[in-house]
């Protein structure tokens, strides 16, 4: 009887601290432990650096699971060689800190020699839904992504696993490896956070200068404008989003990757209504580059 008290009073010690998980292998023993007392996971891999629209997630998780995992690791292979990977954001203390009060109950937050041993050769590719939007203008990201979650996910094999829709075809991508690989796991899409001027929360927006951080609510502003312009009906795609694009240099975007209408699932080009669409857009002021979507 006592001894039962006391492994009963363990657990509950155990399930008061927030876990820091550095390697698979504590990974691996902290999902058996809770799998072994049958409560469920959710899990929201990040890169870090988090704010609130990364928050709202781990909350999430934590009102439809008994566990809340987090991952932070800022993934290599999603970056290319003229990229940012150096220098991204890595503020590692503060986001244990902001896990803790946001309810996650462990975080894993691995070394590179973790994820990607040596000789390590293995990719997962969503062949098509890679290739437009940020695939032509990041071709390696999305093999990146899918292989680093895929590695993730078999690790974990969460009962949720939480993505936000500000990445939007990042979305859709993870869908679909989950649908083709039967990986036993539901994956769940969240609203994008935005700041109060509509300016999509990201570990980027940091990098904004004061006056391009003025600039930058611009980006919500437009795909909200092109939304309504379609509902209306008046001009063709075609035209509405050239002039979005119009607009965003207007505001001060120095560079427009590209603003798009398209199949809310496939995301291939829509050019009519009559089913869920969405409008991208990926944008730069100065070396900033934004990215952000609407539904239609
Ligand atoms: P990241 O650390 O940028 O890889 O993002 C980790 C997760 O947080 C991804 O699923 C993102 O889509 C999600 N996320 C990033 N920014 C936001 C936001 N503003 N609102 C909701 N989710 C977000």
């Amino acid at each position: 009887m006592n001894v039962v008290f006391l492994k009963q009073f363990l657990l509950f010690l155990n399930s008061l601290i927030m876990h820091i998980l550095r390697t698979k292998n504590e990974l691996r023993a902290w999902v058996s432990l809770i799998r072994a007392e049958r409560k469920t996971i959710s899990f929201v891999p990040t890169m870090g650096a988090l704010h609130d629209g990364h928050l709202s997630l781990v909350r999430l998780g934590t009102q439809r699971c008994h566990h809340a995992l987090v991952s932070i690791f800022v993934n290599p292979s999603q970056f290319a060689p003229h990229e940012d990977f150096d220098a991204y954001p890595r503020t590692l203390e503060e986001d244990l800190k902001q896990c803790e009060k946001a309810g996650a109950t462990a975080v894993y937050a691995p070394g590179k020699e973790d994820v990607y041993p040596e000789g390590f050769q293995t990719q997962v590719s969503v062949s098509k839904l890679k290739l437009p939007l940020e695939g032509v203008f990041r071709p390696h990201f999305f093999d990146g992504v899918a292989t680093v979650v895929t590695k993730l996910l078999l690790q974990v094999l969460p009962d949720i696993a939480i993505f936000g829709e500000k990445d939007y075809q990042q979305l859709q991508v993870i869908y679909k490896l989950v649908e083709d690989l039967d990986i036993p796991v539901t994956i769940l899409g969240a609203p994008t956070v935005r700041e109060s001027d509509g300016l999509a929360m990201s570990s980027r927006n940091r990098y904004l200068s004061a006056s391009d951080r003025t600039k930058a609510a611009a980006l919500y502003q437009v795909l909200g404008q092109a939304r309504k312009e379609i509902f209306d009906g008046k001009d063709s795609f075609s035209a509405i989003l050239e002039r979005a694009k119009e607009n965003l240099k207007k505001a001060g975007f120095t560079a427009i990757d590209y603003v798009e209408c398209c199949d809310a699932k496939t995301l291939e080009t829509a050019t009519s209504l009559g089913k869920p669409l969405r409008i991208l857009a990926a944008a730069k002021l100065g070396n900033t580059r934004l990215i952000d979507n609407i539904a239609v």
